[in-house]
């Protein structure tokens, strides 16, 4: 089991990042997103979108980020704050993949300095500034070993038909 925490989302500027942190994060496979911060019309969306394309992603607003990092470790699980300052992910990763349940940890402008000691890696992805959308995909999908980018979701109202030229949809 998979889920990402988002940390220091600001209702204003990071909506855009912050829906796509979540379909990122449900299109490879995690199941679900906390959301440190009360923001209805992200889960609204999300939720949308999970309708038509299947599966059962979740969205949870308003979470304390302390709390759900400290109940997801006291649940068995680990916790992986993504950040260019950690270790690199090509060599944390195969540790990592041992554990059944990772909560994945991203921030927006600037996270709480009680995150490095909070969680159990401090991964970067590269050590170059980027961004939360692109080291989620590159993490997840190391973590799944690709094959999180041919996942098939259920009942889902939408199925692309994939083909090389136009759009196809599945009946
Ligand atoms: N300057 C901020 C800081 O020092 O915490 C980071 C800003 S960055 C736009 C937002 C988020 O993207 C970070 O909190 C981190 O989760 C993620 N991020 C950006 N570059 C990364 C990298 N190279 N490796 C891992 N995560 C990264």
């Amino acid at each position: 089991k998979v889920c990402v925490l988002r940390l220091g989302h600001r209702p204003e500027r990071d909506r855009r990042v912050t829906t796509h942190v979540g379909l990122t994060a449900r299109a490879l496979g995690a199941e679900g997103m906390y959301l440190a911060s009360e923001d209805k019309n992200i889960k609204q969306s999300i939720d949308d979108v999970a309708e038509r394309w299947g599966g059962n992603f979740f969205v949870e607003t308003g979470v304390g980020w302390k709390k759900c990092v400290n109940d997801w470790k006291a649940d068995g699980g680990v916790v992986v704050h993504l950040t260019m300052y950690g270790v690199p992910m090509t060599s944390a990763i195969e540790e990592i993949k041992k554990h059944e349940k990772v909560l994945v940890v991203v921030g927006a402008e600037k996270v709480p300095a009680d995150i490095y000691n909070m969680t159990d890696y401090n991964v970067s992805v590269t050590t170059q500034p980027h961004s939360e959308i692109s080291s989620l995909a590159l993490f997840l999908d190391h973590l799944s070993d690709g094959k999180n980018l041919n996942l098939e979701f259920p009942d889902a109202d939408l199925k692309i038909d994939p083909c090389e030229r136009g759009k196809r949809f599945k009946d």
